[in-house]
């Protein structure tokens, strides 16, 4: 018997989006459409595959462990002080060091959304301590009143993902200002933008960098895996009071970003064309998808993220499969609590239209035959 930490034990292993190359495997398909886990569908931005290119004869360096170009673009970019900017192998990596960093007595609670994004739940699994889990409210859209009365003197971290993954919705500036104001100052509130290039357009749309300039206990998460199309080197950067990024450098690995993931991210974001590009497509991708939702009866939820999650009345899971047999990778609800509703990414507009073609053939494949012959 290898002696592993019963908690450990009880944590469930990350369900990613399927693969490609598995579907094409599985089910002899040549071209498949993956929509299935929010990754830019323009791909990466062409100045930072030429960095890497570039930085390629040097990989047996040791990355800088400062991140030093990096930061300093950051800093001059979103006006945050060097100090207090953190970057992490994803976002994923950051979220899993604020554990590391705050938690650490099995008294400790954690307060998430439900659903949001599951690595928030992690964090409170590993440490291991208590995870107060807050049902979304109206429209699927944070119960903040909720997680605000769920904070105890006990509480060290609130995780608010805005926009929200797996919804799509936000949490807007009055609303999380009125939270911040109650939350006492041991709470470190956790602002997950990772989607955020795709919701900044909104004038009550809030900006983590605020609440940080107003001297609050609050860290924003970023990423370049979305807007800027770098999820494969893993990078992702926060903004938090210098107290807490100290904390981080303490505990993470010296070289915790590689080499390429460093020059990439300078890179990617000096392309604001790229980043345009993406955002512009993903507007009109948003409505596309709700208005083809809307057309078989489903309720897409308001989404200002670059997916869009939509109850189908109806069990997803037979849609899902019917979608992947046409070689389209959705997300099906059961992974999120919510096995009626189907959760796509947004697409190039071809792929889009290979979505819509591929649901009303699924959504009328898998119709109960009352509702077929209606
Ligand atoms: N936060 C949210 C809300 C996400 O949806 C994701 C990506 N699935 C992440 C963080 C992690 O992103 P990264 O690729 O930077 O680790």
């Amino acid at each position: 018997m290898i002696p592993i930490r019963p908690h450990i034990l009880k944590m469930q292993p990350y369900s990613p989006g399927k693969p490609i190359s598995e579907v094409k495997r599985e089910l002899g398909l040549q071209e498949v459409v993956k929509l299935a886990s929010n990754e830019n569908p323009f791909g990466p931005s062409p100045r930072a595959v030429e960095a890497v290119r570039a930085a390629a004869s040097d990989l047996h360096l040791y990355p800088d462990a400062a991140a030093y170009e990096l930061r300093t673009r950051l800093s001059e970019r979103f006006g945050v002080p060097f100090e207090q900017i953190v970057v992490g192998n994803g976002s994923d990596e950051l979220i899993h060091l604020l554990g590391l960093a705050l938690l650490g007595d099995p008294e400790d609670e954690v307060i998430v959304g439900h659903p949001s994004f599951v690595r928030y739940d992690a964090a409170a699994h590993l440490a291991p301590c208590k995870l107060v889990s807050v049902p979304l409210g109206e429209d699927l859209r944070f119960d903040l009143a909720a997680m605000a009365a769920a904070v105890t003197p006990r509480t060290k971290m609130l995780f608010i993902a805005n926009p929200n993954n797996p919804t799509g919705t936000v949490v807007r500036k009055a609303e999380l200002d009125a939270l911040v104001s109650t939350l006492p100052p041991q709470v470190t509130l956790v602002l997950d933008e990772a989607y955020f290039e795709f919701a900044e357009h909104l004038p009550e749309f809030p900006n983590s960098v605020d609440y940080l300039r107003a001297g609050k206990n609050v860290i924003g998460l970023r990423t370049f895996s979305k807007a800027y199309g770098l999820a494969g080197v893993r990078l992702g950067y926060g903004f938090a009071p210098a107290a807490l990024t100290d904390a981080i450098h303490r505990i993470r690995e010296p070289f915790n970003v590689n080499s390429l993931a460093l020059v990439a991210g300078v890179a990617a974001l000096e392309d604001g064309e790229h980043v345009r590009k993406t955002v512009e497509n993903n507007r009109r991708g948003q409505s596309r998808l709700a208005g083809a939702f809307e057309a078989h009866g489903a309720k897409p939820y308001e989404s200002f993220a670059n997916f869009v999650f939509a109850d189908l009345g109806r069990p997803a899971q037979p849609v899902f499969r019917a979608l992947l047999n046409r070689g389209v990778i959705a997300r099906s609800g059961e992974v999120f609590g919510r096995p009626t509703c189907l959760r796509v990414s947004i697409g190039t507009e071809a792929e889009t239209d290979r979505f819509i073609e591929a649901f009303d053939a699924a959504m009328r494949e898998t119709a109960a035959p009352s509702e077929a012959r209606s």
